[in-house]
């Protein structure tokens, strides 16, 4: 009996890192640019709900109008729910955004892209595992990309419409995991400042258990990412990302540029990072 008390640990696995993989792949060569608040922005909306829902998640488009700085336009985001046997239990969040950096030529392979796929993999992997007392939301966020700087009206768009929406259902959230950029082939996971302590913890916890203590790593400085969103409004959030992009350490030069491309997003950091949301969840069902 006690093998039954004992909850198995939810598994990522190389197939998992594949399909994530694929699809940012598919994202990237079919939807490219895909700028917030654009026509192609909504295509690749469609896309992502597609493969969401191919994931066995039940998702869905929500589309909204926001003012940016040329007026009124029109963003989608996805929604992919899964609910296990207790509709009541709280929820876990995890996020990408999937918008190109407008006016730069970046096709936004690792950065929107690779978390993108991440998510519709995690989403299959969370249907067919059922993990115990928790309810998962994964959304996919557009325009979290300025079109000149961040600002009110530039930026955000999604993340800021989703936080207000979830901070209006009531549902109790146990916290907002925010993922970017995390299929670099030379993967470190950096969790900035601005985040909540708590869920560093979970983060480091999980980590630990997966002997990948030395890849994740506490900044003392903030990143302007979509948790943020989800912090002013009085969630529990926190930002996973690899912000050192680049041909060689610190030079961080194929973000947001034309270099930005499929050859740099790695299945093995997929798997790496697949591996730490999956315990992150696991971690949940223990408190
Ligand atoms: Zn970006």
């Amino acid at each position: 009996m006690l093998g039954a008390l004992v909850a198995a640990a939810l598994v990522f696995a190389p197939a998992d890192a594949h399909l994530a993989r694929e699809t940012a792949n598919g994202l990237v060569s079919r939807y490219t640019p895909r700028d917030g608040g654009t026509e192609e922005g909504r295509w690749a909306a469609v896309f992502i709900r597609d493969r969401a829902v191919e994931s066995g998640l039940k998702a869905s488009l929500d589309r909204f109008e926001a003012e940016t700085e040329t007026g009124r336009r029109t963003f989608a985001n996805v929604e992919g729910v899964w609910q296990g046997d207790s509709p009541d239990a709280p929820w876990v969040v995890f996020i990408s955004h999937f918008d190109t950096k407008p006016g730069v030529s970046c096709p936004g392979a690792n950065d929107g892209a690779s978390t993108t796929g991440l998510l519709v993999a995690l989403g299959r992997c969370v249907v067919r595992q059922r993990p115990s007392g928790v309810n998962v939301l994964f959304l996919w966020t557009d325009g979290e990309e300025c079109r000149r700087a961040y600002g009110p009206k530039d930026g955000f768009w999604g993340s800021r419409h989703a936080a207000a929406k979830l901070k209006a259902s009531g549902r109790q959230v146990l916290g907002v995991f925010c993922l970017d950029m995390l299929g670099d082939r030379n993967l470190e996971i950096s969790v900035p400042a601005n985040g909540s302590p708590a869920l560093r913890r979970i983060v480091h916890r999980a980590a630990e258990s997966l002997g990948l203590k030395n890849r994740v790593r506490d900044r003392a400085y903030n990143v302007r990412d979509d948790h943020q969103a989800f912090l002013d409004v009085g969630f529990r959030a926190l930002d996973l990302i690899d912000f050192d992009y680049g041909s060689a350490p610190g030079l961080n030069d194929w973000w947001h540029t034309e270099k930005d491309t499929m050859d740099k997003v790695s299945e093995k950091s997929l798997l790496t990072a697949g591996r730490l949301c999956l315990a992150v969840l696991g971690q949940f069902r223990k408190e």
